[in-house]
């Protein structure tokens, strides 16, 4: 047990944690606090700049999950939600279609519509190619600042009508300037608490792991859902206080070029950072007033500064202080995987019966992938599925876990039909599978990818994450002390806080290893997890997926290294050409004269 102790550094993380949180809370507090004593210089000017840029951000805090961490290209949505915001909340207290009513609530009412604004614009995203969603927000933008032209008696058309005055204390230009500097905390507040949660991980995923998400059983409609209904709330609550700001809103002041500041804001910033977003949008809106007798270049400064940093740093802002994923890994490492460690990852109480597969026939276009193969995993063993490349492997696997609709034929699991083609309800039954090619997220860390295979665990709502409420900060440290302990289970511990991309490929298989275990799967499937691993590799991984198996868990294994599946399986079966050539004990098949000749070569 020693060992153990000595080889996990789960250990560690508690010290380090409060470190590591006025680390990462540093430059918040740094930009913010520069930001409060700007009142001391009484340059009102600079007030008015860095007071537009806080009501930029609390749009661009949203707006960074929509894009930086969903991948989602919204482009014309950002100026489309601050018009919308600005103009409900000027007539709402200007009166000009009901009675005047108060800024506050005016302000809240921006909220409201926003976020149904939001999702309006924001879910084609789910039914249209990333380019042709982009467009259509660009669509959205046009509209909102027309019928804001046209509507005269109520927007005041070209004219444009009077923005709201917030009274009291905030009624002078530096009460005000603290008012949205407080609304610019609050929002990097909540929207970090998402972007740190088992949502936000789930946005990367999305983003970058599409399938990967939905084999996790994170589902891509409600995530995109919560997170436009956030985005639009915010950027609502912005277009108020922008038109606070300027006093006087006509359509003109919402050009798509706002929209796309923003949008290079977050792209500069760093996908899938906060502080990265918050500083370039200070940057952005800066930029301009501090270059004023370049004004006329303002764009041009945008434009070079977008491809400067694109081409220099493509990972943004937030890249290029990471120095942390700079600093060169320990060479020639080798992964440890500790069996010891199952028992208490992996629940004895397993599947109450088999998965079985009857009959199933699948084919694309003219392609029969599969045709007509019955095979059954059982719970605590390991079951072999071999076959040359193109055989149908995959295809099988893909059908099981949901993907794929078979033509004809069942899989069931003890007893009952499982729905094809909704892959995101195979992780609540406890199937969890890795990829042919690991599917995961490069710029998070090791840690957060195995988190990823967790999220049906969480039970918190969305409210309870955005608020960082009890129950959730609760959920989220026992999901990563499990993911820590799946990572030591694979020897992968003491990469957890690195980024990703710097692992090696065969550190790749065993982290999709980790993810998969998170779920305390009944089943796992495995597609050729051997492949582009070392020998001594193989054998630490036979060792680990016999031992995972003994704790009840019904493995499939695909794999080409035979040598592999004849040490560890129960049963393997031989597919050739989607046809089952053969089926049996490792010893059968061996023997079988059709196996030699077709692939494992007399
Ligand atoms: P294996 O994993 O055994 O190498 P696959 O299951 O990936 O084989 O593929 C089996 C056959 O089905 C191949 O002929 C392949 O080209 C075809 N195939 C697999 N997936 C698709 C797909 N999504 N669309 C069209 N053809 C496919
Ligand atoms: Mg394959």
């Amino acid at each position: 047990m020693s060992q153990v102790m000595l080889r996990d550094s789960a250990n560690e993380t508690p010290r380090q944690a409060p470190l590591r949180f006025v680390r990462k809370l540093a430059p918040f507090v740094g930009l913010f606090g520069l930001a409060c004593l700007l009142p001391l210089t009484d340059n009102a000017y600079f007030g008015l700049i860095i007071g537009r840029a806080a009501v930029y951000w609390v749009l661009v805090s949203g707006l960074n999950l929509v894009v930086g961490f969903a991948g989602q290209i919204a482009i014309g949505w950002g100026v489309a939600l601050l018009a919308l915001g600005a103009y409900v909340t000027s007539v709402l207290t200007a009166g000009t279609a009901f009675a005047p009513v108060s800024p506050y609530l005016a302000l809240a009412a921006a909220g409201v519509i926003g976020a149904i604004a939001s999702v309006i614009i924001g879910l084609p995203a789910l039914r249209l190619r990333a380019f042709y969603f982009a467009v259509t927000t660009i669509g959205f933008a046009t509209i909102v600042t027309q019928i804001a032209m046209a509507w005269q008696s109520v927007t005041g058309g070209g004219i444009g009508v009077v923005g709201p005055t917030f009274g009291g204390v905030f009624s002078t230009t530096w009460g005000f300037y603290y008012f949205c500097l407080a609304a610019a905390a609050l929002c990097t507040w909540l929207s970090a608490n998402i972007g740190s949660s088992r949502f936000g991980r789930a946005l990367l995923a999305i983003r970058d792991a599409e399938v990967a998400a939905e084999a996790s059983g994170i589902s891509k409609p409600v995530m995109l859902t919560l997170i436009f209904l956030f985005a639009g709330a915010v950027g609502g609550v912005s277009g108020g206080l922008f038109a606070s700001l300027q006093t006087y809103i006509t359509p003109d002041a919402f050009t798509i070029d706002l929209s796309i500041l923003f949008f290079i804001a977050i792209l500069i910033g760093g996908r899938g950072s906060i502080i990265g977003p918050l500083f370039s949008t200070v940057l952005l809106t800066l930029l301009p007033e501090v270059a004023a007798p370049l004004a006329a270049w303002a764009t041009f400064l945008y434009a070079a500064l977008l491809l400067a940093i694109v081409l220099l740093v493509p990972g943004g802002f937030a890249n290029l202080f990471d120095f942390k994923s700079r600093k060169p890994l320990e060479t020639g490492r080798i992964i440890r995987p500790n069996e010891e460690i199952l028992p208490g990852l992996l629940s004895a109480a397993k599947a109450r019966g088999p998965i079985d597969i009857e009959n199933v026939v699948l084919s694309f276009g003219g392609v029969r992938a599969i045709d007509g193969l019955s095979l059954a995993i059982t719970p605590g063993e390991v079951h072999g599925l071999i076959g040359p490349n193109g055989s149908g492997k995959t295809t099988v696997l893909n059908a099981i876990s949901g993907y794929y609709r078979p033509d004809s034929g069942t899989v069931r699991l003890h007893g009952a039909a499982l729905p094809s083609g909704a892959p995101q309800t195979r992780a609540g039954i406890g199937i969890a599978r890795t990829f042919q090619n690991p599917r995961i997220v490069g710029e998070a860390s090791v840690l957060a990818n195995v988190m990823i295979g967790g999220t049906v665990l969480g039970k918190s709502t969305f409210i309870e994450t955005v608020l960082s409420l009890g129950r959730y900060r609760r959920e989220e440290r026992e999901l990563r002390e499990r993911a820590m302990l799946a990572l030591a289970a694979v020897g992968l511990e003491r990469l957890a806080d690195v980024r990703t991309d710097r692992l090696q490929h065969s550190e790749l298989r065993f982290l999709e290893i980790a993810r998969a275990l998170m779920l305390d799967p009944a089943f796992l499937l495995l597609d050729e997890p051997a492949a582009g691993l070392a020998g001594d590799e193989i054998q630490l991984l036979g060792a680990l997926i016999t031992a995972i198996s003994r704790t009840g868990v019904g493995v499939l294994l695909i794999e080409h290294h035979t040598d592999l599946v004849f040490d560890i399986c129960e049963q393997v079966t031989v597919l050739n050409l989607g046809r089952t050539l053969a089926k049996g004990t490792p010893a059968e098949i061996m023997a079988h004269q059709d196996v030699i000749d077709a692939y494992l070569g007399g």
